[in-house]
């Protein structure tokens, strides 16, 4: 923990870390951690009518772990997954919010 700032990888951000409602701090500001959840959430409403996997995607993930590594195992799948739209390939994390996630366990 050596900074209280925004860890956002992709650009600078000065913005201060949100706080968890366990009082830690998350490693991103309030608006990366809303980006990334919304981002997390599209996913994982898609995934789980395939896998009928998680009750997360009702859920906030509160871990900024938990949520990197459920989109970096979305982000790493062997090979994409097809839903109602053959046509329409599943959208790719943007490499953005890949960089930034990766940059969480730093
Ligand atoms: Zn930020």
């Amino acid at each position: 923990m050596s900074s209280l700032h925004c860890k956002y990888a992709y650009k600078q951000c000065s913005a201060p870390r949100a706080i968890k409602r366990n009082g830690n701090l998350h490693n991103l500001c309030a608006y990366h951690r809303q980006r990334a959840n919304a981002v997390q959430k599209k996913h994982i409403s898609k995934r789980s009518r395939m896998l009928m996997a998680s009750p997360m995607s009702e859920q906030v993930i509160e871990d900024d772990e938990l949520l990197a590594n459920v989109l970096i195992e979305l982000a790493c799948a062997p090979e994409p997954i097809r839903f109602d739209t053959p046509n329409q390939v599943s959208p790719a994390i943007d490499s953005e919010t890949l960089t930034l996630l990766l940059g969480l366990g730093a």
